[in-house]
């Protein structure tokens, strides 16, 4: 069992981060009769409310209900108090996954800006000693490759595969071994005690079918527009994994550079489009801060990380087919936000969907 002591340091940075007085909660359970997710057997948020209140930090953080949240705000403009259960449950997501994610700095800096600076300069550094050890960049002079623009000539195959592979590899080590251990903490807070089913595809299944149509957000009743936002982002990127895999594979069997009409060019843009439509939507709800949406600095680093991604993507394409000047540079940068996304995607906001994954699968085989 966890050790359950209550953190009045916790309380304190749940209030700061969203503007909540927590100890005003009358507990009359009004946000919880306007949440359209909550069930019998999950109810929420009014029960987090109370244990935030009180400092329950190790029994939030297992707690999945956190997760079946989707941010609608509908229980925010309910609160007769002014308290943001909505905006409460998506710092304790945040919490949640900088709690599990080690090396535990990591997650700190994510959401601080000041560690900004130094968390693209990694990349940068890496990208330009691969280069040099490729042998097509040096320090020297700085010069580009000549001729028409190809990329492959400036990042080689080899070394780029090699290097995406690896740090592919070292992100899902740090979200895996992150989800094991909530796993475990949500089991050990387990208040029944009958037998626990067989963990089946079955299960698996029936949470990616909730997430493909994002069938619980669409029962929001105010904020409904954002789902449409999701499902492009969604969507976009999960075609974009896609095309990444099949043009590592087609580096072997394809001439490069692909042309326009190529399948994987048109889905990788179709791809992009979502990605980039759908950011642009989420950038302007918060901006307009929909139906009390608050955004913290590490919901922007996510969102502007995915925004600057795509759109660099798309330079990079228009900078090839133009020739332009600048198209290794554009380039470089993309390079740096991919890396960005990867290495770091255990630690910010990109990480919900595992996490969320994780906590609906646990919900779906508690209920069965
Ligand atoms: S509606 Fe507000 S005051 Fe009532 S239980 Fe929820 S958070 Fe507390
Ligand atoms: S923000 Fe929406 S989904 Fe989340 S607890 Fe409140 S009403 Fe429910």
């Amino acid at each position: 069992m966890l050790d359950i002591q209550p953190e009045i340091s916790f309380i304190e940075e749940l209030q700061n981060a969203t503007g909540s007085q927590l100890t005003t909660c009358m507990q009359c359970g009004a946000c919880t009769a306007a949440c359209s997710l909550s069930e019998e057997e999950n109810v929420f948020p009014r029960k987090q409310m109370i244990l935030a209140a009180w400092g329950m930090k190790d029994r939030l953080m297992a707690d999945p209900n956190v997760w079946t949240c989707h941010q609608c705000g509908d229980c925010t403009v309910t609160c007769p108090r002014g308290i943001k259960p909505g905006e409460i449950l998506a710092a304790l997501r945040q919490m949640q996954i900088s709690y599990y994610s080690k090396p535990g700095f990591l997650s700190r800096w994510m959401q601080d800006i000041r560690f900004l600076p130094l968390l693209i300069l990694f990349p940068v550094v890496i990208i330009t000693m691969i280069l040099i050890l490729a042998g097509t960049f040096s320090l020297v002079d700085f010069s580009m490759p000549e001729g028409p623009v190809n990329y492959g000539e400036f990042f080689p195959h080899g070394w780029l595969n090699g290097s995406f592979t690896f740090l592919f590899v070292l992100s899902a080590i740090a979200g895996i071994s992150g989800i094991r251990l909530y796993w475990k903490n949500m089991k050990s807070l387990r208040e029944d005690s009958g037998s626990w089913p067989q963990l089946t595809l079955h299960y698996f299944w029936q949470v990616i079918r909730n997430i493909m149509v994002h069938r619980d957000f669409n029962r929001c009743k105010e904020n409904k527009n954002r789902s449409l936002a999701h499902l492009f982002v969604f969507w976009g990127f999960i075609l974009l994994l896609f095309v990444t895999f099949f043009a590592i594979l087609s580096t072997m069997f394809f001439e490069y550079p692909l042309t326009i009409l190529n399948p994987i060019k048109i889905a990788g843009n179709l791809g992009a489009f979502l990605l980039l439509t759908g950011t642009t939507l989420m950038i302007f709800h918060r901006l307009r801060k929909n139906n009390g949406l608050e955004s913290r600095y590490g919901d922007w680093f996510f969102l502007l990380s995915f925004w600057l991604l795509t759109f660099s993507g798309m330079l990079v394409e228009g900078a090839r087919f133009r020739e332009w000047s600048y198209a290794y540079h554009f380039y470089f940068g993309h390079l740096v936000m991919v890396w960005i996304i990867i290495l770091y995607f255990p630690y910010t906001k990109f990480a919900h969907f595992l996490y969320r994954t994780t906590a609906l699968i646990y919900l779906k085989l508690k209920g069965s």
